[in-house]
């Protein structure tokens, strides 16, 4: 061992001690940990998890699934392993192209471009609309909180979109935004579900103002009662023959539909968005992995998805009814909420202005459950009177328990305050 001394050069890339570090961009302080939150308390096995959006990991169709993956490698290795073209692997862009159209809908492969999932799309929407500090968007209200953290960096202001209100006026809402955002199928967080007539507005609305009409809609499949509304995109397309060059911009996702891990998704647009996305894909992953396209690719060609729905369907049915039933029991009292069609969450409101979600939140911890406030779902963090409460991931009887946990919780949040 040598006796001397380490010296930093004048090349070490450690700055010497005491000499301050550059610092971290300023949104970063702006950014919220409740996802971290809810992601460690998935770790956590004691903690029943209501917050997070996901899916139940038994309805995954695993076999098959790692047939599929063995079958890509093995017969399809450069598809599959090698870097692929930005846009997507041609196959699959075809296949949602031919998947997604119908008699008034015309779409082809340059109408699609395929995501590493929906949080991909998002970010890209923001990168290819946004200028930073000088846009508005026009969000529906509350917003997804994926949604608020992908565009953060680029410093947007929100114009929100009420859609309940009685005096909502689209043209109104649209006009001078950059674009609008919308969950039109089981909104999250607030488990809405946008009506036709309102769908129609907002469409005509976004072809009036000019302003892009962003269709974000992992829930789509998942209705539990009624027959699903058209999209937006459909009738978008439904106002002009020809291939689809309008103002909706749909993202789709395998996350709910198929798993999560695979992270694919869609955006279907107008050609000039898609090159505009593809120019920003290049910068961000340059491609999704090919691998997970070729089992999206082959699981539709199969129609996993079709085959596992019912279950799907059934299964988050029931833990519906379920978590509504404990609710109705134990937290009536406190909370009030609309029992939803569909989709993954119900959003309860307090009906005692003093119970703030936010604390809420660390007496739910010390509980054992774990809920989504409201804060984080508003683009400004000022509303602390809900929460989002997630039923697909745990089964009746631990939702239960759940809603009692979380009933003792709310009165230890209201005895501090009284
Ligand atoms: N949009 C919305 C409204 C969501 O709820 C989610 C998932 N929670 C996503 C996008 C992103 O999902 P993924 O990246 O898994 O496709």
């Amino acid at each position: 061992m040598s006796s001397q001394p380490q010296r930093a050069s004048r090349t070490d890339p450690m700055p010497a001690p005491g000499v301050p570090r550059p610092g971290f961009a300023r949104w970063l302080s702006q950014s919220n940990d409740v996802t971290s939150v809810f992601l460690a308390a998935g770790q956590n096995p004691d903690l029943i998890n209501l917050a997070g959006g996901l899916p139940e990991p038994a309805l995954w169709p695993v076999d098959e699934l790692a047939e599929l993956a063995a079958e890509a490698v093995r017969n399809h290795p450069v598809e599959a392993l090698a870097y692929g073209p930005i846009p997507g692997l041609p196959a699959l862009r075809d296949l949602i192209a031919a998947r997604f159209s119908t008699p008034t809908l015309r779409l082809g492969r340059e109408n699609v471009l395929i995501t590493t999932s929906g949080m991909q799309a998002l970010e890209l929407v923001g990168k290819v609309l946004l200028e930073p500090g000088a846009t508005m968007i026009a969000a529906q209200s509350p917003a997804y909180l994926g949604a608020l953290d992908a565009w953060r960096p680029r410093d947007p202001e929100y114009r929100p979109m009420r859609l309940e209100d009685a005096g909502f006026d689209p043209v109104t809402a649209l006009a001078g935004a950059q674009f609008a955002y919308t969950v039109p199928n089981f909104s999250n967080p607030s488990g809405r579900l946008v009506p036709l007539a309102q769908r129609q507005a907002l469409v005509d609305a976004a072809h009036q103002t000019g302003t892009w009409l962003i269709e974000d809609d992992p829930y789509g499949v998942l209705y539990y009662e009624g027959t699903p509304l058209p999209r937006l995109l459909d009738l978008s397309g439904a106002r002009k023959p020809g291939t689809y060059d309008g103002p909706v911009v749909y993202m789709g996702t395998l996350s709910k539909e198929l798993t999560p891990g695979l992270r694919i998704g869609w955006i279907i647009a107008a050609p000039e968005m898609i090159g505009a996305l593809a120019a920003a894909k290049q910068g961000s992953d340059m491609c999704s992995s090919g691998l997970g396209q070729m089992i999206a690719l082959r699981a539709f060609e199969r129609d996993i998805p079709g085959r596992i729905l019912p279950d799907i369907l059934a299964t988050y049915r029931s833990r519906r009814d379920a978590l509504c039933a404990a609710m109705h029991e134990h937290l009536g009292a406190h909370l009030e909420w609309q029992h939803p069609s569909g989709g993954m969450f119900v959003w309860a409101r307090a009906r005692d202005p003093r119970l703030d979600t936010d604390r809420l939140l660390a007496h739910a911890l010390a509980h054992g459950v774990c809920i989504s406030p409201s804060s984080v779902f508003d683009p400004e963090g000022l509303d602390r009177g809900a929460m989002r409460i997630n039923f697909t991931l745990n089964a009746p009887e631990r939702l239960a328990e759940g809603v009692r946990r979380l009933a003792s919780a709310i009165q230890a949040t209201l005895a501090e305050r009284s």
